[in-house]
């Protein structure tokens, strides 16, 4: 029988998207992602989700919806957190109980794995698991594994050199913190980004940084965060800081962690102008535009006050 996985656009897509395609492609194992995130996603993500979730989270429920009936599993890792490297945000946790229960009447195949170094349920174990769920060999499976692993790394590095291009780029540079699942969603962060370009910035990532540097950097910030993915976020400011015009927080409402961390940021970064943005699931992207634009002119304004107009 040919199984087909369907992997939601969404959430930690973003972080394993070469993991997991590669990982199945050697599989020889067909998979559908689901399509950029559009108004219909996120209608039906709102409709299904509790409304104190955050709208990444609604915008993940949208993509699952999107993919029942289009496949035969779909793909809902549980991440319990990164061993000493710190935990994740309850929403990961508990994602694949969420997903269970909301869909439970729509006779959803889900397929997991599991990372929790606390009971030794480590990547590559999890991967070799999930492969035999498949009916894969495990020695076919530590191959695929091993092979996803290092074009993950790979597509890791171009970004960064792509990165370190840009940084050198004589325009007006814009350090964006915000998870990758928010920056690089069409409905969220795409606008944004779109925006800027269309200012004459240049958007640098946050989270294209590369991960240990960030982890033990966001210790100059702040010792007490407790998840991983936020201190790579924190991290990244001080390798970037003083190579950017100034910087943007982004962030979907409500998000816990995102708030807290946005304010230990504007609170100990005072030498750059920082604005912080909220995208929430009524107002979108709405306003924004105004506020880019304010910001832009202020860091421009001050650069010429600096340095002198040409
Ligand atoms: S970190 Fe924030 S945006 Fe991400 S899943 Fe958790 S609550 Fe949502």
């Amino acid at each position: 029988m040919i199984i087909k996985i369907g992997i939601p656009r969404a959430l930690l897509y973003y972080r394993y998207k070469h993991l997991w395609e590669s990982f199945f492609n050697e599989l020889k194992i067909d998979y559908i992602v689901s399509p950029d995130t559009n108004r219909d996603i996120v209608r039906k993500g709102i409709a299904y989700a509790i409304d104190e979730s955050c709208l990444s989270s609604k915008i993940y429920l949208g993509h699952v919806e999107w993919l029942i009936d289009q496949c035969d599993y779909i793909l809902v890792p549980r991440i319990s957190g990164y061993g000493s490297d710190g935990t994740v945000c309850s929403k990961f946790q508990a994602i694949y109980d969420v997903v269970a229960n909301t869909f439970r009447d729509r006779n959803v195949n889900l397929l997991s794995y599991n990372i929790d170094p606390r009971v030794a349920d480590f990547e590559m174990v999890s991967f070799l698991k999930m492969g035999k769920i498949l009916g894969k060999r495990k020695s076919q499976c530590l191959y695929a594994y091993l092979k996803a692993k290092q074009v993950q790394n790979n597509a890791q590095l171009l970004e960064i050199n792509e990165q370190e291009r840009l940084l050198n780029i004589n325009k007006l540079k814009i350090l964006l913190i915000a998870h990758r699942y928010n920056i690089s969603d069409k409905y969220i962060g795409e606008p944004i980004l779109n925006l800027l370009r269309e200012q004459g910035a240049v958007p640098i990532i946050g989270d294209i940084a590369p991960k240990r540097e960030t982890l033990a950097k966001s210790s100059e910030l702040t010792e007490t965060l407790p998840w991983t993915i936020n201190k790579e976020l924190v991290g990244s400011i001080p390798i970037f800081k003083d190579r950017v015009d100034g910087i943007i927080l982004i962030s979907t409402f409500p998000c816990g962690p995102d708030s807290l961390v946005s304010e230990i940021i504007i609170r100990r970064v005072t030498d750059k102008p920082i604005l912080n943005l909220m995208i929430d699931a009524q107002e979108g992207n709405i306003g924004i535009e105004t506020r880019l634009e304010s910001f832009l002119d202020i860091i421009r304004f001050k650069k010429d006050e600096f340095y002198g107009k040409d």
